[in-house]
């Protein structure tokens, strides 16, 4: 038997995009909701009635792209940064409910492998994939496969640490001076903020770099080196061939990637440093999305054989 299509669902902090998918990444139907905020209860509501609304007989399985730390062992959600959703048997929830078979992984990891199969990393075997938005997901491709770690619960490369005892990292993360606090968009809401007062968003920071102004332009350099030290990191300890740079604040690349790759240049180690190539996502906010459907169809797969 094989699938036809799965249903791959992104959930992140404001929104929950969800695709019915083929297997070369063609959606035939897609809807977004907002995600509750309330309690998890309300969450898991809504979470169904937007699964319920696209199943259909083509369907074969479900991937669910989680911002959450996860046991792979057990199909459990241990903790969520974002979303209400804390210890859970999520995997075995919706196995039960929808009677299909249920893949979940973290977001950051789906979208590796949407970019890995589909996309921009086609071919390569070694990729760190990271997005970034307010925070940094990470994802890792080794030696040809996803790698998450001893139980599912790697690889949250935007918590590696940068700046020891620095500034608090966001959500419910007991960390300073991580990586996705000082090297995306919430740093630039912070620099924004001190610059043109309370309030001012990242946005209004880069039309500001990009109109000229050129303390706008420096903070956004500054994040840029932040960001290039921690993809030097990386490329010291992976000797990845691809470095694939997704998520709304890559965006701004005009205005970081070239204080990034200086940085990268002192920091990364030869040969690493002149092999590993920083390109651009191929697949914008569906990247989770499709990446979901990936690892459906491998637990529909696992099911068949
Ligand atoms: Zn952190």
């Amino acid at each position: 038997v094989i699938a036809q299509c799965a249903l791959g669902v992104d959930i992140g902090g404001t929104k929950m995009l969800a695709g019915v998918v083929d297997r070369d990444g063609q959606v035939a139907r897609r809807e977004e909701r907002a995600t509750p905020q309330e309690s998890q209860e309300v969450f898991l509501k809504e979470l169904d009635s937007l699964v319920e609304g696209l199943l259909d007989d083509d369907v074969a399985a479900l991937g669910f792209g989680l911002p959450s730390t996860i046991d792979q062992r057990a199909g459990r959600t241990v903790g969520s940064v974002h979303i209400p959703l804390a210890d859970f048997d999520f995997r075995d929830r919706m196995s039960e409910r929808f009677r299909l078979p249920v893949a979940i992984d973290n977001d950051g990891n789906v979208t590796a492998i949407a970019e890995w199969k589909l996309g921009a990393g086609r071919g390569a075997s070694h990729i760190v994939a990271l997005t970034l938005g307010t925070g940094i997901g990470g994802g890792l491709i080794l030696d040809g496969k996803p790698y998450r770690g001893s139980i599912g619960a790697g690889a949250e490369l935007g918590h590696i640490v940068l700046d020891y005892d620095g500034v608090p990292c966001g959500g419910a993360c007991t960390g300073r001076g991580h990586f996705e606090a000082l090297a995306a968009g919430s740093a630039a809401d912070g620099a924004a903020e001190q610059r043109f007062g309370s309030g001012a968003t990242s946005r209004q920071l880069v039309e500001a770099a990009r109109a000229g102004d050129e303390g706008a332009a420096e903070d956004l350099a500054e994040i840029g080196r932040r960001l290039g030290a921690g993809i030097a990191s990386f490329v010291n300890i992976f000797n990845p061939e691809l470095v694939i740079l997704g998520g709304g604040f890559a965006h701004a690349e005009d205005l970081i990637l070239d204080s990034a790759r200086e940085t990268l240049a002192l920091e990364a180690l030869p040969p690493g440093r002149d092999l590993v190539r920083i390109v651009r996502a191929e697949f914008g906010r569906e990247a989770g999305m499709i990446g979901a459907a990936l690892v459906a169809f491998e637990a529909f797969d696992a099911g068949a054989s």
